[in-house]
């Protein structure tokens, strides 16, 4: 049917990538690219062979648009996936309005330099009028909506589990239960053990300024912040069992604020160990999380980025990882006057996608619905001009998909609710 150009090589794409090329029907053509062309050929050698698509390679900097636009001019793809850092969401999406050509992501946009005044000073404004201090929102990115839309071209914001699934659940809950949803707690459980005594699942970067930073909930129309980890509830999770979990902020809750009518709650809450929180703690309070530049023997270091380069590669997990992650959305609300709560949510086995994909399960359950939501404007399904979150369209297509990809879910009628 088409081509996709992918950019990135990391975790998340190398599932998306397989995923892709499993379904050959709908990306005949797949080009992958990034700064370091031999992992691009590393994958395209792991994949040539047991797929009819024509898969290439390219070398690119996605921070630089010109290189992008060329890249683009030559491979003419049908749709750019972007599975880099949220950091080149904006360069890649100028790049997509320059040639027309459809634009996906699965995590909004976030600046790499956070001591840049000119974003400092538009940030700061945000906190104040908003009230959270998140780096990333989606203001950055839903900017592009009037410019994609005289483009003619789809801008798909998300379509990773969460934010991507969860929104997807929120929407069909909304279609099929519900006449309105009242609160919206996403759980987002991780099971798995890979037995080293501290490492993170994805990109540590993103993951560690994500997790150390404060959190926040939206309720009766505004945002409530909290300091980090400072709310903890206990769930028993389906598949997993009991498992403490914590308040974070999560950029999905920006946006399903504005697309659920009538939400007057909207929670995040993710599941970590005592010691992956204790050796956070210690990380951060050495300073080996910050993001500024600090001169090291005559040498700039990024002490998070240094960090980085010591702790596992999140790719390395996966034959490691035992266990199984469990994600979903618990609704309350109402349908036809009564009051109604339902529980929607997928168990993910570690060991079973590594043993499809040579992955662990959290690249596993990012990489099948960045593939999904590609398909979706692909195949038309999702295709209209402007900018959009996942929870803007027609959620049934993307459920089936779920189903038949990889990522089966279920629906309780009756769960537990989270204090
Ligand atoms: P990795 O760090 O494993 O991979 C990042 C990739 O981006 C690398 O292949 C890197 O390749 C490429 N990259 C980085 N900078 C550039 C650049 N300037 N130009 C071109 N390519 C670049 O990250 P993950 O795979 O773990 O995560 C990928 C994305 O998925 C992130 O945005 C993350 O936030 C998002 N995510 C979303 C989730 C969700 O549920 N919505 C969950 C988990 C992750 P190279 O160094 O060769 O350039």
């Amino acid at each position: 049917m088409g081509k996709v150009l992918i950019i990135g090589c990391g975790g998340v794409a190398g599932v998306a990538i397989q995923k892709c090329a499993q379904n050959s029907e709908v990306f005949n053509e797949i080009c992958i690219a990034s700064r370091t062309v031999s992992k691009c050929d590393a994958l395209k050698a792991k994949i040539e062979g047991s797929t009819k698509a024509k898969i290439t390679t390219a070398k690119v900097d996605a921070d630089n648009v010109n290189e992008l636009v060329s890249l683009i001019r030559e491979v003419k793809p049908d749709v750019v996936l972007n599975l880099a850092l949220p950091y080149q969401d904006l360069t890649i999406m100028d790049a997509c309005l320059e040639t027309g050509v459809h634009y996906i992501d699965t995590a909004n946009y976030e600046a790499e330099d956070t001591e840049d005044p000119t974003w400092r000073a538009i940030y700061e404004k945000r906190c104040k009028e908003k009230g959270f201090t998140a780096y990333f929102d989606y203001s950055w990115q839903w900017a592009y909506n009037d410019r994609f839309k005289a483009k003619g071209i789809t801008g798909l914001l998300g379509t990773g589990f969460d934010p991507g699934v969860t929104s997807v659940f929120s929407a069909y809950a909304l279609k099929h239960y519900f006449d309105e949803i009242h609160t919206i707690d996403i759980l987002d459980c991780n099971g798995g053990d890979h037995g080293y005594p501290f490492a993170t699942n994805f990109n540590p970067e993103i993951n560690l300024r994500e997790v150390s930073a404060n959190g926040s909930y939206w309720e009766n129309g505004h945002w409530v912040e909290t300091k980090p980890m400072e709310i903890k509830r206990e769930y028993n999770f389906d598949g997993v069992g009991p498992k403490d979990m914590y308040l974070l902020h999560h950029e999905e809750i920006e946006s399903l604020a504005k697309n659920i009518p009538g939400v007057k709650r909207i929670r995040f809450f993710m599941t970590f160990g005592q010691s992956y929180l204790t050796h956070m703690k210690c990380l951060e309070n050495v300073g080996m999380l910050r993001t500024d530049t600090v001169n090291f023997n005559g040498q700039e270091i990024v002490p998070i980025q240094f960090l980085k380069a010591l702790l596992p590669d999140p790719a390395s997990l996966g034959p490691r990882t035992v266990g199984k992650t469990n994600i979903g959305c618990i609704f309350t609300g109402v349908k036809d006057g009564k009051e109604r709560k339902i529980y929607i949510y997928n168990v993910c086995d570690h060991q079973e996608c590594y043993k499809e994909v040579g992955s662990q399960a959290i690249s596993y359950t990012t990489g099948v619905p960045a593939m999904i939501g590609t398909m979706m404007v692909m195949q038309g399904l999702w295709k209209k001009p402007g900018v959009f979150n996942v929870e803007d369209f027609d959620p049934d297509p993307y459920m089936d998909a779920l189903n038949k990809w990889g990522l089966p879910w279920v629906v309780d009628e009756n769960p537990t609710l989270v204090p």
